[in-house]
């Protein structure tokens, strides 16, 4: 049988990051000195091949360009290889997943993203098991063809559908979370893929949306937030979405001149996306006349999108929509099994 061909695509990050003794900050290294730190790779009998980004990064300094970048990388050796695996910062990860997830249409390969918490170099790393445990995630194939079938974060033990996850901690080795959506697959004696959550192949043929409109805002509310100075400045930049961070189950509060500005925003055509700033549980517009405003006043649910899902989502539906309604259609319902319809 042939063995597995996967394309490990670096970034950057901690994960390959050493200590620069002039700064005495991380800054990043190169992918070969990287992968001379795991003398265990072969034993995975892999078809392995690897390539960097053109500039690799901290991932906060990540963007929509980079995420073109690496959508290209993708699509030029989508035929050439059974998985990917990219090495990313873990800072804006789930932002990376959520938009390859959008950008990677009908995709039938994994491509799974991962990273560390201490570099490679460090002995207590978690950069080994991170790495190692994603090829072979990436490799594994049932009836002759990619288990796994779309954009997943690994990290500490769980592999995690990209799009539901959001990084949770700055300091544990399990920094990230899915709060809305089970585990994708568990990685402790065995490796156990909960296929019954995994997306199912698709059926339309794979293609790349890199297109993004990051003419967009987040804003999170908070109790006492005058909107007159947001919306002043979303219509002088023209704003074409806005990712509003709403209280509970998607309420705000019934201040008349809150709701006056949001109708202006919604009415000067921006597609306003309700998203909770609890990260477990969904919208309910419906449920608190809090939030039944929201919904009169032209805002749309994100149902149990993350906030991560949400921005990236917004900015390609915008890139794709000919109108605001079907913009809005295509935010309201499931596309990559980011939200419950
Ligand atoms: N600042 C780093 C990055 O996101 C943190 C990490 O990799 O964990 O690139």
């Amino acid at each position: 049988m042939q063995r597995p061909r996967i394309l490990i695509i670096y970034t950057g990050g901690t994960i390959g990051m050493i200590h620069d003794v002039g700064s005495g900050t991380l800054v990043p290294f190169t992918l070969e000195a990287m992968l001379r730190r795991l003398p265990a790779i072969p034993e995975l009998e892999l078809n392995l091949s690897s390539v960097s980004l053109r500039k690799v990064i901290d991932s906060s300094n990540m963007s929509p360009m980079v995420w073109q970048e690496l959508t290209a990388i993708i699509s030029d050796n989508y035929h050439h290889y059974d998985g990917f695996v990219i090495l990313h910062g873990s800072d804006t990860m789930a932002y990376t997943a959520s938009a390859l997830s959008f950008m990677l249409s009908g995709l039938a390969k994994p491509v799974i993203l991962t990273g560390s918490q201490l570099p490679i170099g460090l002995v207590r790393t978690d950069a080994r098991e991170n790495i190692i445990t994603s090829l072979m995630l990436a490799a594994m194939q049932k009836d002759g063809r990619p288990m796994i079938n779309e954009v997943c974060i690994y990290f500490e033990d769980r592999l995690f559908r990209g799009n539901r996850t959001h990084k949770s901690n700055a300091e544990n080795f399990d920094a990230f979370r899915s709060a809305n959506y089970p585990v994708l697959a568990d990685a402790g004696v065995h490796l156990k893929v909960h296929e019954e959550h995994l997306l199912s192949v698709p059926s339309a043929p794979f293609q790349t949306r890199p297109e993004l409109e990051n003419n967009i805002a987040v804003l999170p509310l908070y109790p006492g937030i005058d909107l007159i100075p947001y919306s002043e400045m979303f219509q002088s930049r023209g704003l074409r979405g806005l990712v509003l961070e709403t209280f509970g189950a998607g309420n705000g509060p019934e201040d008349n001149g809150f709701l006056r500005s949001l109708r202006h925003i919604v009415d000067n055509g921006a597609v306003v996306v309700n998203v909770s700033q609890c990260r477990g549980g969904k919208v309910q517009m419906e449920k608190y006349a809090t939030g039944r405003q929201l919904l009169d006043a032209g805002v749309i649910s994100g149902s149990d999108m993350t906030v991560e899902a949400a921005i990236t989502k917004l900015m390609h539906a915008l890139a794709y929509s000919d109108s605001k309604a079907t913009c809005e259609h295509f935010v309201k319902h499931s596309q990559r099994g980011e939200m419950t319809d």
